[in-house]
């Protein structure tokens, strides 16, 4: 840690105390050149991150749990570990971005949401259905009516009377 004073990149923890409720740590730090002296706090940093749930109640920020829900919903899909915990990482981080100190878990499940989608549609699909991210079942369907339309949008569809479809728009300029 830098002297905050003359910059100097070494300084010494001259004390060292636990914080009244047992989850911060007081350091008292002397710079070896300038000897000024200053404090750090250390803490854990789900401290400093909470997640505010439907029922109004706030809980630490924690990533296994967001991992734990990942995981659920990748089971036997070809998800490998890595990418599980590039998922989570890339959650916290963009949490993290908002630089805001409480989120709301439906925040937090749309995050785990729209990353899960990127990677399998599948988990994504079994994570929404569980996690509730949608408030009325009919939303949910169509989520998965958009799924499922650009799972097939990726590929050629073959019908039986392609040209003579009704829904296929003619060529011709309107004006
Ligand atoms: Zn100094």
């Amino acid at each position: 840690m830098e002297c905050p004073d003359c910059g100097h990149d070494r300084t010494s923890v001259v004390d060292t105390r636990s914080g009244a409720d047992g989850t911060t740590v007081r350091r008292r730090r002397e710079c070896s050149r300038c000897s000024f002296r200053f404090t750090t706090y250390e803490r854990p940093e789900w401290e400093t991150l909470q997640v505010k749930k439907r029922d109004g109640s706030i809980e630490p920020f924690d990533r296994e749990k967001i991992r734990g829900g990942i995981e659920r919903a990748v089971e036997k899909r070809p998800v490998t570990d890595d990418e599980v915990d590039r998922l989570v990482a890339e959650i916290h981080a963009d949490i993290r971005d908002r630089g805001t100190r409480i989120v709301s878990s439906k925040l937090v499940g749309e995050l785990v949401s729209e990353k899960l989608r990127e990677v399998d549609s599948v988990a994504y699909v079994r994570f929404v259905s569980v996690y509730k991210a949608f408030s009325d079942p009919e939303e949910f369907v169509r989520e998965l009516d958009r799924i499922i339309d650009e799972e097939l949008g990726g590929e050629e569809v073959i019908t039986d009377d392609a040209d003579s479809g009704p829904d296929s728009p003619p060529d011709s300029e309107a004006d």
